[in-house]
């Protein structure tokens, strides 16, 4: 069949009404004012992400509907926590860091995996006015510390093993942080020499508490990113942004009240915070976390027994599942499953028709960035799909496709199917308002009123946007984004290493993979045993997702006359792809 077939959407496809059918109508109504008002005033008059997502629902009377199922692995069923209950443990922790001294503006720092504790401690950090950034637990030290010391974090909430395989012999590195606050694993308690227990503090706190006012420019969320150069970008997000999650959770997602909705992105990235907790806390519905890493017996079984309506995942972990064979899937029916959607890097034709031949539903792929704070490009119901696409601009935002021009400005392509870079126009509310502490990098993005997002792209004659690639180095690794200087310096960390260049190499399941190119200092000569400790020292610095899967040793590295590593050559030579220009080669590499 042809995978470019598109789409058009059924009665069946879609099984409830959608909560728009009429895109032009909907984005010519459309006013973030109006999202403001519906989201409702606060009693304070302030706009807190917190008390939008938790206790507005509280006081509107839904306080025993279900926000999380937490699922476990041999664990208790489930652990179901109510939005009263999660009222009064985000109290709590507020209460916690108020007795600790912790006060607005601080930076609270979350490295965990999906434990109730995480969301806890991510809403109750923003009851407390306090700047919150949650961190992937797959990280190894350095990253770890890198970001933490960036962030000048104050407070870090971890789990016991976590601390101890991967911060406490950091912990001197990291001079701005006051308070560790510590989950034990196994449910009990925690007596680590200069840390605290987490459960015995929040059994002393009170829950009552007066959420610390803040406006919707108040800083609420730190999410680093990844550049291809320099040090991880801190994107600084604001109380606001919540306008665009839930207007998003609207068009993109198409929330429902009674929806039962599984995003299984991990929350130290932003879409697992954004989308694993905000958006669908702030349309009171329940969501599913699952604390257990992908298996897809598991992953069905969940969709399956959970009775889970809309699905919000990966590409990565959508080729997993195709991986594991239609009969894996075939073993279950997903009669309440009505929509799927995905994002974090280009969604294969064939996946989408895959979703729509196995599951009985195509996904629909969206598009955004850590920058964004939410998403801007969507396939909706209210639309046919083309699979391929990353869909159209939601109700609210501007996109086009610009040329940067020498003078800094952003020329705009009209003529549609041209390449060119994805732009926004600047506004809506989930934006970054800077990358922390670097203003010029910040302006760099932006020509006038576009935000330039980095992305090649093209639009077509239906207004659909179409992923191109990237103007940049960075790798995206099963959806997650690494910068390749990160790699490279902490490969050059080690003594045999001279100088290391850092690719993504093509890769059918994970989109890419990072491999490292390596010369090495004088006495070192490349062997297997070399390679193999240069692989170990990656993977316990940065983590295995974010160290090399391979590495290659060359006598000289291809540099720029002016000294730069030329990446771009070095994974042409590895793909077998045109060389391109090389006028700025260094001669003699
Ligand atoms: P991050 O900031 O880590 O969320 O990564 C954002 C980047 O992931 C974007 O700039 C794109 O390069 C890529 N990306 C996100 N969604 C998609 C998509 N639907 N299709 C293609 N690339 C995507």
């Amino acid at each position: 069949m042809d995978l470019s077939t598109i789409i058009h959407k059924t009665a069946a496809d879609l099984r409830v009404a959608p909560n728009f059918s009429d895109y032009e109508a909907e984005r010519h109504g459309f006013s973030w004012d109006a999202i403001r008002r519906t989201l409702g005033a606060q009693p304070d008059g302030g706009l807190n992400i917190a008390w939008q997502a938790v206790d507005r629902h509280v006081e509107s009377g839904a306080g025993d509907k279900v926000a999380f199922r937490f699922l476990s692995r041999g664990g208790p069923a489930a652990r179901a926590v109510t939005y009263a209950q999660l009222a009064s443990l985000t109290n709590r922790f507020c209460n916690v860091l108020r007795e600790l001294g912790v006060g607005k503006g601080d930076r609270i720092f979350i490295l965990a995996g999906r434990i109730p504790e995480l969301y806890t401690a991510l809403l109750g950090g923003l009851k407390n006015g306090c700047v919150v950034s949650p961190l992937f637990s797959a990280f190894g030290p350095e990253p770890i510390a890198t970001r933490l010391n960036l962030g000048k974090g104050s407070v870090l909430v971890t789990t016991d093993q976590l601390f101890m395989r991967k911060v406490a012999a950091w912990r001197d590195r990291m001079p701005s942080l006051k308070h560790i606050l510590l989950v034990a694993e196994d449910g009990g308690s925690t007596a680590i020499p200069g840390t605290l227990d987490l459960a015995a503090m929040m059994r002393s706190a009170t829950d009552a508490c007066q959420i610390t006012p803040t406006t919707s420019e108040d800083m609420a969320l730190l999410h680093f990113t990844s550049g291809t150069t320099g040090t991880p970008k801190g994107a600084v997000h604001v109380h606001g942004a919540a306008l665009t999650h839930w207007a998003t959770g609207r068009y993109a997602l198409d929330l429902h009240a009674d929806d039962i909705y599984w995003c299984t992105a991990d929350p130290g990235w932003v879409t697992g915070t954004s989308y694993g907790a905000i958006a669908p806390l702030l349309h009171g519905i329940t969501s599913i976390v699952d604390l257990e890493e992908f298996d897809a017996q598991r992953w069905y079984g969940i969709l399956h027994d959970e009775g889970v309506t809309v699905w919000y995942t990966a590409p990565t972990a959508i080729r997993m599942l195709m991986k594991a064979g239609t009969e894996a899937a075939r073993v279950r029916a997903f009669r309440r499953l009505r929509f799927i959607a995905s994002v974090g890097e280009p969604l294969n034709p064939e996946a989408v028709w895959w979703g729509k031949n196995v599951l009985g539903l195509p996904i629909h792929d969206n598009w955004w960035q850590t920058e964004t704070g939410g998403i801007m490009i969507a396939n909706t119901p209210a639309f046919d799909i083309k699979p391929g696409s990353m869909g159209r601009p939601l109700p609210g935002v501007d996109a086009a496709i610009v040329r940067r021009n020498e003078d800094g400005r952003a020329e705009l392509i009209d003529s549609p199917g041209t390449e060119g870079e994805l732009a926004l126009r600047s506004g809506w509310p989930s934006m970054f308002r800077a990358y922390l502490n670097e203003e010029a990098r910040y302006r760099k993005c932006f020509a006038h009123e576009w935000y330039l997002t980095g992305d090649l792209a093209r639009r077509d004659t239906d207004g659909y946007y179409w992923f191109v690639g990237r103007t940049d180095d960075v790798i995206k690794s099963s959806g997650h984004l690494i910068g390749p200087f990160e790699v490279e310096s902490a490969l050059m960390e080690h003594p045999a290493v001279a100088e290391a260049g850092v690719i993504g190499k093509p890769d059918p399941v994970a989109g890419e993979v990072v491999k490292a190119f390596v010369s090495l200092n004088k006495g070192f000569e490349p062997s297997e045993a070399l390679r193999l400790e240069l692989l170990g020292h990656g993977r316990s610095r940065l983590g295995a997702s974010v160290a090399p899967k391979d590495i290659a040793f060359l006598a000289e590295l291809p540099r720029t006359r002016s000294g730069k590593i030329m990446r771009r050559l070095l994974k042409a030579r590895e793909l077998g792809l045109p060389e391109g220009d090389t006028s700025t080669l260094e001669t003699g590499s």
